[in-house]
């Protein structure tokens, strides 16, 4: 499958406007745990997406992709500035033209591996990547229901994090106190999939 302009708008669309709605939650999340910026900043490098949605949205889906993530890298800041903006780039270097279930889960293990090098990180260390790292292995699993299992499997990795102990990012500082807290990229990776989600089901209704 190629995704038409139509639906590539939606997709950037649905996911920058859902990050946006939840910028308060977010931010309380790293309230918790970090320093308090982490909806912010993902509001202000997905308000640069919106933005550019124009142009992206005719784009082919990899250069919109890499267009996505130079937008976060450049706008959002923090830890998670760079490291979204490296998954969303590396995604679009290495998806296929022709997206099938395969091509994107090996383009997204490109870009998951792309993350876990720059931030020194892997799964098990309460980040984003205990969402992404699950949600890779759905995708290579292959098999049916694959858009709900990959839903389920954001809720429940990101939930996942609360009882984990941070050993990176800022939130690694808290040490045992940052037990008992969702992870805000964590939440953040969960909510992107959703909307990703929750635009392929409506279209395919
Ligand atoms: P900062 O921590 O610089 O304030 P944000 O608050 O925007 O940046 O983002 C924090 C999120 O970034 C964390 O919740 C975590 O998911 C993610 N993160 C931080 N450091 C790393 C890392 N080394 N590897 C993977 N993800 C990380
Ligand atoms: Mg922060």
């Amino acid at each position: 499958m190629t995704p038409t302009p139509k639906l590539q708008r939606k997709l950037i669309q649905a996911v920058a406007e859902t990050v946006i709605r939840h910028a308060g939650e977010l931010t309380a999340l790293d309230q918790a745990i970090g320093d308090g910026d982490h909806g912010l900043n993902m509001k202000r490098g997905f308000e640069a997406v919106l933005a550019d949605l124009d142009r992206t949205s005719m784009q082919p889906t990899g250069e919109a992709l890499k267009a996505v993530g130079m937008a976060l890298v450049m706008k959002v800041g923090g830890a998670s500035g760079p490291l979204y903006g490296t998954l969303f780039m590396s995604l679009g270097k290495a998806l296929p033209a022709d997206v099938t279930v395969a091509g994107l889960a090996d383009a997204f293990a490109a870009a998951t591996d792309a993350v876990k090098a720059r931030g020194k990180s892997d799964a098990g260390s309460k980040t984003m990547l205990d969402v992404l790292v699950p949600l890779l292995q759905v995708l290579r699993s292959g098999g049916g229901d694959m858009a709900e299992r990959l839903r389920a499997c954001a809720t429940e990795s990101a939930a996942a994090t609360i009882p984990m102990k941070a050993t990176r990012g800022r939130a690694s500082f808290l040490g045992e106190r940052s037990i008992g807290h969702m992870d805000p990229g964590a939440r953040s990776s969960e909510l992107i999939v959703h909307a990703i989600l929750d635009v392929i089901r409506d279209e395919t209704a």
